[in-house]
């Protein structure tokens, strides 16, 4: 693995060290926003040959890692601890010898994440660490639910602390009189249990009982629920809002500024579940305008592209590319697995400079273009019969035709090309697979009441989407499931399919129907 040797070295700093000796960093994933991980983070995640990760840490993180990562989850959930903490320091001992090892912890690592136990672990067993601090929920979750920790009107100091410990515990290390009137707000974690003993100890040692009090469970990410009340009701209404953990507690008087910054939570399709179901590839644009506006998205893509079941047909077209007139791309997909094929077998967009190409459509012309082939034919309309037009006046016969493409195709173009003379080759580049893994967990979603709205950009993900279930069992949990397509032609297959189509933009693109998807959910109210 050269590039990690390589970055190996940059991290370290040790350029002459000939035995490779390993590093544990102990990184911060923030409170579970992806976009609150630190660069540092990032950067070492990018390089780390293993990666150890907690319950609280995104586990989309792990999408940062390289090949060579191994990834390993040591759990955490409250009493269900996955692995135990000896075993975990165990773990980080045992793998931070001589390999480059990624801490992952929710929140930041030093504060209620054992992290300067892990540390002292290290030391002594004499393995170099380093700390990569993250943005803690003490202060993330309470921001996204509008309250500032600190305000020049009503608080001027903070405290961060473990609810895990009674209140009545006599040889608590909490100074209870002290906090509950030396300190303007208190923060605290792992509290929901107790939260009755917190609030009671709070009022005996002196605090008001008419203090604000909010409770942030899982504060950042699209999930987060906020209950809001006082020392004195606060308990039984997180009793009666069924609220469980991981939550964060605020006491104080800045509570009360939540009413006029709570930001995140009135974004237009906050608290909505919104279902995916493009390509996995075309799903991130999509899903961003979606996250924007609030919405949790669920990837559920209806159709994976993969390789073809055998190479072997396009690495022999690609061992006699220089005996082709045409290479004709109809898809950006097409595009993708050739380039690539043709860069692992050893050769580069040079080898392709006998050919002519052509690109069915403007994406798959941009497609090419990225690799720095300028398409020398791309017909004004997206069809394999456009292609032809655009290909008559050439002359054809008697050409050698490569037709890089999905695994089934229509024939059309093969077809016509052959009776004008042409000696077409159409080869495998990949192939499109129905993803039938997830579709039992996605039915119990639906069953649960969980998804609010299912989307559909394409009649091919509606009727892909069918084909992964009985239509006699699918139907009757859409029933209220509010459904989009993005277009008359989607909404049409959807109707054929039994489905009842509630959203359709009058712009037919992505952004027009994340923008139909915020009117209709404005409309119907929280
Ligand atoms: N090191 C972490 C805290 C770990 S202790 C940090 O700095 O944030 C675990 C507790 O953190 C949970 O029980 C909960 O109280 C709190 N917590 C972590 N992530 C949270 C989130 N997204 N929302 C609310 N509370 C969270």
């Amino acid at each position: 693995m050269p590039v990690h040797v390589k970055s190996w070295k940059r991290f370290t700093g040790r350029e002459g060290f000939k035995v490779k000796r390993g590093k544990v960093y102990l990184v911060g994933a923030g409170p579970g926003d992806p976009g609150l991980l630190t660069l540092r983070g990032k950067e070492l995640l990018e390089h780390a040959e293993v990666v150890i990760y907690d319950y609280l840490a995104n586990e989309e993180f792990l999408k940062f890692t390289g090949p060579q990562a191994e990834h390993i989850y040591v759990g955490k959930k409250g009493g269900d601890h996955t692995m135990s903490q000896d075993e975990i320091n165990s773990l980080l001992v045992e793998k931070g010898r001589d390999r480059f090892v990624v801490r992952l912890k929710g929140g930041d690592p030093f504060v209620f994440g054992r992290g300067g136990e892990e540390a002292q672990v290290l030391v002594a067993a004499g393995i170099p660490f380093e700390v990569v601090p993250g943005v803690t929920a003490a202060i993330a979750a309470p921001a996204y639910a509008g309250i500032p920790l600190s305000h020049r009107d009503y608080a001027a100091s903070m405290a961060f602390i473990t609810g895990h410990e009674r209140g009545d515990k006599a040889e608590s290390k909490i100074a209870w009189d002290k906090l509950a009137t030396g300190v303007g707000t208190l923060v605290f974690f792992m509290g929901v249990k107790n939260l009755p003993e917190i609030c009671t100890s709070l009022i005996t040692h002196g605090r008001a009982s008419e203090t604000p009090v909010a409770v942030v469970r899982w504060g950042t990410t699209p999930q987060q629920q906020t209950v809001i009340g006082t020392l004195q009701d606060i308990a039984e209404k997180v009793v009666r809002a069924n609220l469980k953990p991981p939550a964060i507690t605020v006491v104080g008087e800045v509570v009360r500024l939540r009413d006029e910054l709570n930001w995140f939570e009135q974004r237009p399709l906050f608290g909505r579940c919104v279902v995916v179901t493009r390509a996995r590839e075309q799903a991130s644009e999509f899903k961003t305008i979606l996250s924007e506006l609030g919405a949790h998205c669920i990837e559920f893509p209806t159709i994976a592209i993969e390789a073809p079941p055998s190479w072997e047909p396009l690495d022999a077209a690609i061992n006699g590319i220089a005996t082709y007139g045409w290479v004709i791309f109809t898809s950006v997909n097409g595009v993708r697995f050739f380039m690539e094929r043709l860069r692992l077998t050893g050769r580069d967009a040079r080898d392709l400079h006998g050919a002519r190409l052509a690109a069915i459509g403007p994406k798959t012309a941009e497609a090419l273009e990225q690799y720095g082939l300028r398409p020398d034919l791309v017909p004004n309309e997206y069809r394999a019969e456009s292609i032809l037009e655009g290909l008559s006046g050439e002359e054809i016969k008697g050409k050698r035709v490569l037709l890089p493409r999905a695994m089934t195709a229509r024939d059309v173009l093969p077809e016509t090309l052959r009776r004008w003379g042409a000696q077409v080759d159409v080869v495998p580049a990949y192939q499109t697979v129905l993803p039938r893994e997830r579709s039992t967990e996605m039915m119990e979603r639906l069953i649960s009441g969980e998804i609010d709205c299912l989307t559909f950009t394409s009649s091919s993900t509606v009727s892909n989407f069918f084909s992964l279930f009985e239509q006699s069992a699918i139907l009757p949990v859409l029933k209220h499931v509010c459904i989009a397509c993005i277009g008359p032609i989607t909404a049409k297959t959807a109707e054929e399919h039994g489905l009842k189509v509630d959203v359709m933009p009058s712009e037919y693109t992505i952004t027009g129907l994340a923008q139909a998807l915020r009117s209709h959910f404005e409309n119907r109210g929280k």
